[in-house]
């Protein structure tokens, strides 16, 4: 059966200004989440389609690299407008294929125009140096100069503004790219095809493709015209494509997975703490890289605390995202609920407590209760491994030291966060948590303006900030001799 679709739905590639399917005519079904039906399907593409998408983006680099920054800081101005015109519908198509709450999907269509913006300005700071030169009769010029093509992959948990980070910053350059967007949520990435048209991006600038991961990755990570890969996903995938990318020395930009602490403190303003707990574990249903994976409470709030967390998280509505007044999606897939039912019966087994929640929801499918667990302990699955689901494990600790040394006992380095109303822990803390973001007393931190990205194994590179542009920019020392000076 299939299930209500969207005028905003491509269900072809778009490869050089052309949407087609794969060479092979096959397809892959998309599914809602919520329902468990069919939404629609999208070409089974693979090497020979990447190939044909790269050629066409080297082919539009040649001419949309020299247009002036002035043009395409225009045309991006067009297309953020294009995506806030169609806020709705795209929020609708974005809630419809990956599950989250409508309010969040506008959340993230919001965000994605404003990551479209941020670049449309920045595009115009790409500043170089004139640096005084040791010679009389020679000047040292540095310019910056787009990297090439570059190719993009996504993840289904964000899977507009995801692209946005990526394509923003190539149309700014003076890039040209090839997206792949992930398998379970393709169209809010094909869509960015359908709105550069609009706009009159020229084809070949953006190419979207589904299809294979390995096929489409093998290609992109191998073929030298593609100077720089862009990835947002797991640090599995990550590492399997900085290998990859190896042999022909690309640029690698990495956004990887996390295993954010929330420590509150003794001093902390526990209301306020509960608040910030509740959206930094539980947005789009715990599938952030930023979600809290371990909340470190001192033992002097710990019972108020989870006693308060816990009410809070009982009340959340939990539903099909395109119902009014639905905070909770389901998760991405039966996998997803499979991996936190093996957490939490991990952490019973080894005295973890289920405070509330726990188990699949009634509403069945891939809908499951939003869970705390108190006790949490060093030996349970989720001190290590990010859980990207509803599930909230609760560990007690004594003294300031002790939290900032279990908060950095991961190979991850993403997003943390922690509540505290005594300056000098602020600077301490902040300063002794070896993570590429810090939110101090507050629980969501993303904005087009900061710097977004992690250390460690949490990836390479930033997206958003003046930082955001720099990757996708070569930097080229021209020496100007035999001056005569
Ligand atoms: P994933 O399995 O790594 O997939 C991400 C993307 O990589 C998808 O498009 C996927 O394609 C593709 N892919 C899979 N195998 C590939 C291969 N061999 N070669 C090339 N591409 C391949 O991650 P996910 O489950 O979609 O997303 C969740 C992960 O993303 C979490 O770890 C989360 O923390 C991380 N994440 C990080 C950030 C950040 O900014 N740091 C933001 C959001 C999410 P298919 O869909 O076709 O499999």
């Amino acid at each position: 059966m299939l299930q209500k679709s969207s005028p905003f739905m491509k269900q072809a590639n778009l490869i050089n200004g052309e949407w087609v399917g794969a060479d092979s005519g096959k397809t892959i079904d998309v599914i809602n989440p919520a329902t468990g039906l069919k939404i629609g399907t999208v070409p089974n593409s693979g090497k020979a389609e990447t190939q044909r998408a790269i050629n066409a983006a080297a082919e539009a680099f040649k001419t949309w690299r020299k247009t002036s920054v002035l043009e395409r800081s225009k045309l991006m101005r067009k297309l953020h407008d294009a995506i806030l015109d169609n806020q709705d519908a795209l929020a609708e198509l974005l809630t419809l294929e990956q599950g989250k709450s409508l309010a969040e999907s506008k959340g993230e269509v919001g965000m994605s125009a404003a990551y479209i913006l941020w670049y449309a300005e920045e595009a115009r700071r790409t500043y170089g140096d004139i640096v005084p030169s040791p010679w009389a009769d020679r000047r040292i010029l540095v310019t910056k100069e787009p990297v090439g093509v570059i190719a993009a992959i996504t993840p289904w948990n964000f899977p507009s503004s995801m692209l946005a980070r990526k394509i923003g910053p190539a149309l700014a350059t003076g890039c040209t790219a090839v997206v792949k967007p992930a398998t379970q949520t393709p169209y809010s990435g094909l869509v960015w095809g359908a709105l550069c048209e609009e706009v009159g991006i020229p084809k070949g600038v953006v190419n979207i493709l589904t299809g294979s991961a390995s096929e489409i990755g093998g290609e992109i990570t191998s073929n030298p015209l593609v100077r720089k890969i862009t990835f947002t996903g797991s640090t599995e995938i990550g590492k399997i494509l900085i290998k990859q990318a190896a042999d022909t020395v690309k640029k690698v930009s990495m956004e990887l997975g996390g295993n954010a602490p929330f420590i509150v403190f003794d001093d902390a303003d526990v209301d306020r703490a509960v608040e910030g707990a509740m959206i930094a574990k539980f947005r789009n249903s715990g599938q952030t890289c930023v979600c809290t994976n371990r909340f470190l409470v001192q033992a002097g709030i710990y019972d108020s605390f989870v006693e308060k967390f816990a009410t809070a998280t009982a009340k959340l509505k939990v539903g099909d995202g395109l119902e009014s007044g639905t905070q909770q999606g389901p998760l991405i897939d039966e996998k997803a609920v499979e991996k936190v039912e093996e957490f939490i019966a991990d952490a019973k087994q080894k005295g973890g407590k289920v405070i509330t929640g726990g188990k699949r929801h009634a509403l069945g499918g891939s809908f499951f209760e939003p869970t705390v667990i108190g006790d949490a302990k060093a030996d349970m699955l989720f001190t290590k491994e990010e859980i990207f689901g509803p599930v909230a494990p609760v560990y007690k600790f004594e003294t300031e030291q002790e939290a900032i040394d279990l908060a950095n006992d991961t190979q991850f380095g993403l997003a943390s966060y922690f509540y505290t109303q005594d300056l000098g822990r602020v600077f301490r803390v902040s300063e002794g948590l070896k993570y590429g973001m810090v939110g101090v007393n507050e629980g969501m931190i993303t904005t087009v303006e900061a710097p977004f990205g992690g250390v460690k194994e949490s990836g390479l590179g930033k997206e958003g900030g003046h930082q955001g542009i720099e990757d996708y920019l070569d930097t080229k020392y021209v020496c100007v001799g035999g001056l005569g000076l």
